[in-house]
């Protein structure tokens, strides 16, 4: 048994995703070498047993489960001022822009964004009355330790003429590079990238369409670009509660009038895929890209490992968050007072056992 102890009170929650066969599969004649043990949250595969917090098998659709079990408590944390991050993690093809939502083809219902926009905004309609709220999205693409915004079409631009065979780092006249800070009191901003305030759930539909339209014509232009780049689609709730500790008729109502404010976001990641880079051939490049790619996933293990450990945790021992963009950007997310899900998405055809095999060491090595 490959399982570690996991205290009721820790931040990070696994579970795992397993999509079923797909057409190419079963072309191919692929078994499924995957199994669950009924009414537990247990995968095995081969002489391997891991046990997650929960696990999503491929027949029924799992969406609506995984949404309540995983997703809601984090939306509902919002409202508390608490920071969240989701992260689908896998091999390309393991399921991970499927179940998060962000393509266009699928999962516009089904996915977890979809579900975690259109609870927000319910929860939203039903407090309205005694608070304000300012919602603002913004989705970016971490490639090759470089951040692009998906919203803002100049950047897209800039890629494409990288595309065409020039240095890689062509930037568009008056577009600054976006940059990851650090405030005073260790809020993680993003300088220079596009935050689209909405006020409806249609509008902030349509940025997560805009966005994911822009990271698929970027892959087309650049290698399948998006199987290589962290995609990060984040909610930002401000809320502004009016307290009314005096009487409306006192003439001095309006001084004693206070306000609360609460600021927290969510962040939704449809992560790099898993599998090594393939080194074949003497592309330079894309070697280059591969060691990229590993740098965000490896510190990212490296930081929800130590996280979870509270053992480590209670010795202070050092949370790598500065190892790479991505947990960069993540900081102020992940740990601390913030809540975690990562979702492991495999494929259970033979063919990728070995890749399924490492995805859930990845996973387990979270817990
Ligand atoms: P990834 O983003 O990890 O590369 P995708 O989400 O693109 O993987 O999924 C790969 C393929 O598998 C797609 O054709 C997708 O439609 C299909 N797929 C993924 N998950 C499921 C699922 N749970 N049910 C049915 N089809 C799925
Ligand atoms: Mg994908």
């Amino acid at each position: 048994m490959e399982t570690n102890s996991s205290g009721e009170d820790c931040c990070v929650k696994v579970a795992v995703h397993i999509r079923p066969l797909i057409g190419d599969e079963r072309i191919q004649g692929c078994k499924d070498c995957v199994t669950v043990q009924p009414g537990k949250p247990q995968v095995q595969i081969g002489t391997h047993s891991f046990t997650f917090d929960h696990v999503y098998g491929s027949s029924g659709s799992p969406s609506t489960a995984m949404y309540e079990e995983c997703v809601a408590p984090l939306v509902d944390g919002l409202f508390q001022g608490y920071n969240a991050t989701v992260l689908a993690y896998g091999q390309t093809g393991s399921g991970k822009t499927y179940t998060m939502g962000t393509s266009l083809k699928d999962g516009v219902h089904t996915g977890l964004i979809p579900k975690a926009m259109s609870a927000l905004f319910s929860k939203i309609e039903m407090l309205k009355h005694e608070i304000e709220f300012q919602l603002n999205v913004s989705f970016i693409e971490i490639h090759k330790e470089e951040v692009r915004d998906l919203l803002d079409p100049g950047s897209t631009h800039r890629q494409e003429i990288a595309a065409n065979g020039n240095t890689a780092k062509v930037t568009s006249p008056g577009k600054p590079l976006i940059q990851i800070r650090e405030t005073s009191n260790g809020v993680i901003t993003l300088a220079g990238s596009t935050e689209c305030g909405v006020k409806t759930l249609k509008e902030m539909a349509d940025c997560l369409e805009q966005g994911s339209l822009s990271r698929a014509t970027g892959s087309t232009n650049m290698n399948n670009q998006s199987s290589r780049s962290h995609a990060i689609f984040t909610i930002t709730v401000e809320q502004m509660r009016k307290l009314h500790p005096g009487n409306p008729n006192d003439s001095n109502y309006n001084d004693c009038m206070t306000e609360e404010y609460l600021c927290a976001k969510l962040h939704l990641v449809d992560l790099a895929g898993s599998e090594r880079a393939k080194r074949t051939g003497s592309d330079g490049l894309r070697f280059k890209e591969g060691v990229h790619i590993n740098k965000g996933l490896l510190a990212l293990g490296n930081v929800i490992s130590a996280l979870g450990d509270d053992k480590k945790r209670k010795e202070g021992v050092h949370v790598p968050y500065r190892d790479s963009k991505l947990t960069r950007l993540l900081q102020d997310s992940l740990g601390g007072n913030s809540r975690t899900v990562m979702i492991a998405c495999i494929s259970p055809a033979d063919i990728n056992a070995e890749e399924t095999l490492n995805t859930l060491k990845y996973a387990n090595r979270a817990r």
